[in-house]
């Protein structure tokens, strides 16, 4: 038995076997071949494999994202078998006498430059395309198994890193826990870990000969023990059953109010990454879901969601709320939500960069596509728009001249919409210094603590080095917490927070006795924060 030191992210225990991710990157090597038939033929295998994963993959997706966002994989599967790209690789291992994986790769490449520079933005986007099948007939050449694929049995995963990209492809279903060497703990990854409930360790010094080793992920004692005894594993098992039976006593608040014994209400929302999501934030009977992080719609496509995709995406988070509260946070990509369609540049700062709201006001065409499918869904239940990264007065005006635009060309169309609440998410020290400001513009307010206390402090939320003076209890940004609630509420503005401090049940009494409205966590923080609101006398 050997045991392993890590920082835990959600307490919890796993029990299962381990499954070394390695990313699909890998260099490609040009190697000369004797026996071209035979070339060819490894060539058709794995292009075969690849269509037969790639149907399976649409199949799953079709039960899981609905026909329109699944059909990508249908056009990928396609794509494989297009004249141009196969007559490419075949002349490739023809001509150059060189190995599959080569001839695979570098028609990939070709088609994807050549995609990448032409006019039309419907071509260009393609480039990605090529790239991503490409890459999974020579992942299959090489013996790897297909993006982000975690196989069928429950894993625990564990990696050098995890991008969140590649976490939001991997079946929830079968993944146990995440254990990775990298990553801090208010990183997206974490955050994903978080939502999904799922037990997740870093800075653990992982190897590759664990792969396959059966364990146990204590996320109480931040610790992962490979090989463990039988001692060791009945323990856990008690562990998982005590969870368990505190899980079953905290259903018994299901229904009940949030509210203080002494009667202060306060609005208990659920923060989400996916459709999927609200099966577990029902499951916790939230309020509502004050936090929609939709750019996970987009990281976990393989090209721009169309407005029709993202309708029915909102639409149906929006009907299976019935009537309840939804805040859709619009895109905030950038910094280390990277979808690699956008083609946004390396930036030396990326966190302080184009990111967001920014890319949102510039690139017209794909915000109003996201707000267009956002206002038709609003017609479905009770959604509300919020927009991140925000520093001025004059972006919030911007937006909402284009969100007024919108909802004149619907009138024109015919095509009906609700009476949705368009709020900011404060999370830039410029946002809560000028909250007064602000608050004029919009119908709320919701406190982004993650990037808020990254920003306030100048410590960068990603360097997991910093992680021990990451502190959001700094008294800077409980300040700007407090100057945000009051400058809301004097000009009719409610306040949420929407960041992990939200959970930080230390902090729930200054949260109230502020006067803070909303506090939107995971949906396993639910039951757990009801259960410490009902206690307060005040
Ligand atoms: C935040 O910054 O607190 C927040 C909720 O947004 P995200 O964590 O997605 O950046
Ligand atoms: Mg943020």
């Amino acid at each position: 038995m050997e045991i392993y030191k890590g920082k835990s992210i959600l307490k919890g225990i796993a029990i299962g076997k381990v499954l070394f991710y390695q990313k699909e990157e890998q260099s490609v090597k040009r190697e000369k071949i004797e026996d071209v038939e035979l070339e060819l033929e490894r060539y058709r295998a794995a292009s075969k494999e690849a269509v037969r994963q790639l149907r399976e993959i649409y199949e799953k997706a079709v039960r899981e994202v609905g026909e329109v966002n699944a059909a990508i994989f249908e056009v990928h599967a396609m794509m494989l078998e297009d004249g141009d790209y196969v007559d490419s690789i075949v002349n490739i291992i023809e001509t150059q006498r060189v190995n599959a994986e080569f001839a695979v790769a570098a028609a990939g490449d070709n088609f994807s430059r050549m995609f990448a520079e032409m006019e039309d933005e419907y071509f260009r986007s393609r480039a990605a395309d090529v790239k991503d099948i490409s890459e999974r007939v020579v992942g299959i050449l090489c013996g790897r198994n297909g993006n982000s694929n975690i196989g069928e049995e429950p894993v625990i995963v564990v990696a050098d890193d995890l991008a969140p990209s590649e976490t939001v492809q991997m079946d929830k279903e079968k993944l146990l826990a995440f254990v990775t060497r990298y990553g801090s703990a208010n990183s997206h990854t974490a955050i994903l870990a978080r939502t999904m409930d799922i037990p997740a360790l870093i800075g653990v010094d992982i190897r590759e000969e664990w792969n396959g080793k059966q364990a146990v992920i204590d996320g109480y004692e931040g610790i992962i023990c490979l090989d463990p005894d039988e001692e060791t594993l009945e323990r856990a098992r008690e562990r998982q059953r005590e969870d368990v039976e505190a899980r079953d006593l905290l259903q018994q608040l299901r229904g009940k109010e949030d509210v203080t014994a002494g009667g202060r209400p306060i609005r208990l929302y659920a923060n989400i990454a996916s459709v999927k999501d609200v099966t577990s934030v029902l499951a916790n009977d939230a309020a509502g879901i004050g936090l929609f992080r939709s750019e996970f719609l987009y990281l976990e496509a393989e090209d721009y969601p169309d407005e029709e995709a993202q309708f029915q995406a909102y639409k149906t988070v929006a009907e299976n709320m019935a009537g309840k509260k939804v805040i859709v946070r619009t895109l905030d990509i950038g910094a280390d939500k990277q979808v690699d369609y956008f083609h946004l540049e390396p930036e030396e700062n990326p966190a302080m960069g184009y990111r967001a709201i920014r890319v949102c006001l510039d690139r017209p065409k794909v915000f109003r596509t996201q707000l267009r499918a956002l206002l038709r869904a609003s017609a479905y239940g009770n959604i509300a728009i919020m927009y991140p990264m925000i520093i001025s007065v004059d972006e919030v005006r911007k937006i909402r001249k284009i969100v007024e635009d919108l909802k004149q060309e619907l009138d024109e169309n015919g095509i009906s919409y609700g009476d949705v609440e368009q709020g900011i998410m404060i999370e830039t020290p410029a946002a809560a210094v000028i909250s007064d400001l602000l608050a004029q513009e919009v119908d709320f307010f919701s406190i982004g603590t993650n990037d808020l206390t990254q920003y306030t402090l100048a410590i960068d939320r990603q360097n997991m080095k910093l992680d021990s003076i990451y502190d959001a209890h700094h008294p800077a940004v409980l300040r700007m917490i407090q100057m945000t609630v009051e400058n809301g509420h004097k000009h009719g503005c409610w306040v949420g927070i929407c960041g992990e401090l939200g959970a930080d049940m230390t902090l729930t009494e200054t949260f109230l006795k502020m006067g803070v409205d909303e506090l939107s966590v995971s949906p396993s923080c639910i039951l757990p924060l009801r259960k410490k609101i009902r206690e307060f006398q005040f």
